[in-house]
């Protein structure tokens, strides 16, 4: 019996394979296969066998994936399938398989196919005890990532059979050093915008979601694809798992398979419901917001998203995840991110406050910008606006890289982890509102300032709330022990009023 992996999300189950060979009329079929995709891998199999230079069963041919039960769908369970029937029908010898996992899809010719989620499914596998695993040769990057297992990357069922009997060795692909620091994007190279990048590090600093308003041009999109380069750098398993999301998503380049830099996706503001929280027909695939996990999330021009599209990042901004359900399948992913919107300032984007080329009434700002609702607004503790770089800023050259910014980021990042340590949350963006009024005050001075706000009605509670927590990662960056006025001040100037309030 051969086994193979099926995933519901980032997890994996094991599947048993059974093949029935019996005297009857010539006939083939496949159990426990619903998806689509499966079936067509009955002919896939024949056609792989036969061309690969094996004979087909003229016999009745039941081929049986167990538990039933489990929603089966994608092209990885070829290969296993067809060594079963070579099993069964002793053209291969079953000692050969044993105790070996199989992951591939099959071309007509035979030929092995990279398949989505393959990491993940390794990952399941070295759990589940398999110590030799056989992948596509194409998906070899991708599955090295896993160096404690056997892997064997093979181009076809012919090599693969020749593997099993010992006849012939397949040297595994050499894989390119890839230089993370060629794709990543610096600081450095963003002239002037001193305000922007310190909100941007603020952001970074306490797991703030961020807000960005600016006529086009500004400056926005370069500012906010280069977050992930002043976030600390993913751990080992991490990594891993951005990786896993990646590539059950078929978006991973098997060439470079883990990247210790934190993710950056930017969907379009047409993007849809499940291309940006995840889903589709035949297997679940995960959406923009689960392959930003760990790192970025940014949309563009945020007031042009269709209706409900900002709502749907309300469950994730919550929960840290995404549950998907259809018909006959359910999945989980992890969705945990810092949101960064951009925004003109106007349907025109040309409003720069005191109104020059612009035509937009108030009444049409206030209504573009309102697009934006409350409750996403809610969870946005930082908006500020983002003005084109001067001539002189233009011209200065001693920008500060990426690695400045990172290392305060990293240093902030380790004192609010030592304040939160007996915490059940880790970041200043997470501290429960009752707790601003008391563990986590601010200092007196700050405090006198704040509340001073609130009672003229010059802040909402809700407002209070995420000044005071973004007044907690400023101070973490400046090295206070609390928010003392300075940092209250400064909380609130990145936080400029929206008409739409
Ligand atoms: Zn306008």
């Amino acid at each position: 019996m051969l086994q193979a992996i099926t995933l519901s999300g980032l997890s994996g189950s094991l599947i048993d394979i059974e093949v029935d060979v019996s005297n009857g009329l010539p006939s083939y079929s496949l159990l426990g296969l619903p998806d689509a995709t499966l079936s067509e891998a009955r002919e896939r199999i024949r056609a792989a066998i036969l061309n690969s230079g094996f004979s087909w069963p003229n016999k009745k041919l039941t081929v049986s994936l167990s538990p039933a039960w489990l929603p089966k769908s994608g092209s990885a369970f070829d290969l296993p399938i067809a060594l079963a029937i070579l099993t069964a029908t002793s053209q291969i010898e079953a000692k050969c398989v044993k105790e070996t996992l199989f992951i591939g899809e099959l071309s007509l010719e035979g030929a092995l196919r990279p398949i989505r989620g393959l990491l993940p499914m390794l990952i399941a596998a070295s759990h589940h005890g398999f110590r030799s695993i056989i992948v596509p040769k194409d998906s070899y990057g991708e599955a090295k990532v896993l160096n404690q297992v056997n892997i064997y990357a093979l181009p076809n069922l012919k090599a693969v059979i020749s593997h099993l009997n010992g006849e012939e060795r397949f040297e595994n692909p050499t894989l390119l050093e890839v230089n993370e620091s060629d794709r990543k994007k610096d600081f450095s190279e963003v002239a002037g915008q001193e305000e922007a990048k310190f909100a941007l590090s603020v952001a970074a600093a306490g797991n703030h979601n961020i807000l960005l308003i600016g006529a086009p041009g500004t400056g926005k999109t370069m500012l906010a694809e280069r977050l992930p380069s002043i976030l600390p750098p993913l751990t080992e398993s991490e990594a891993i798992e951005v990786a896993g999301i990646h590539s059950i998503a078929g978006k991973l380049n098997p060439k470079e398979a883990v990247s210790y830099l934190p993710p950056f996706i930017s969907p379009h503001h047409s993007t849809t419901i499940p291309a940006l929280v995840g889903g589709g027909s035949n297997s679940i695939k995960p959406g923009a917001c689960s392959l930003a996990h760990n790192g970025v999330l940014f949309i563009d021009e945020a007031p042009e998203c269709s209706l409900g599209i900002l709502d749907a990042l309300r469950q994730p901004m919550e929960s840290g995840e995404i549950s998907i359900t259809r018909a006959n399948q359910s999945a989980i992913f992890p969705a945990k991110f810092i949101l960064v919107l951009a925004a003109n300032p106007c349907p025109c984007g040309k409003y720069s406050g005191r109104g020059r080329n612009c035509e937009c009434s108030s009444h049409q700002i206030r209504r573009y910008l309102g697009r934006l609702s409350g409750p996403l607004l809610d969870r946005i503790d930082i908006r500020i606006k983002v003005e084109a770089p001067t001539r002189t800023e233009l011209l200065a050259d001693s920008a500060e890289t990426s690695e400045m910014f990172q290392s305060r980021v990293l240093a902030a990042r380790n004192i609010a982890a030592e304040r939160f340590k007996d915490e059940d949350f880790n970041s200043n963006s997470q501290i429960p509102p009752s707790q601003l009024r008391t563990r986590y005050r601010a200092k007196r001075e700050g405090m006198a300032l704040i509340n001073a706000l609130l009672d003229s009605e010059a802040i909402s509670a809700r407002g209070y709330h995420r000044i005071l927590r973004t007044a907690w990662s400023i101070s973490d960056l400046t090295g206070t022990d609390s928010p003392d006025k300075t940092a209250i001040e400064r909380a609130l100037s990145l936080r400029v009023g929206l008409a739409s309030e």
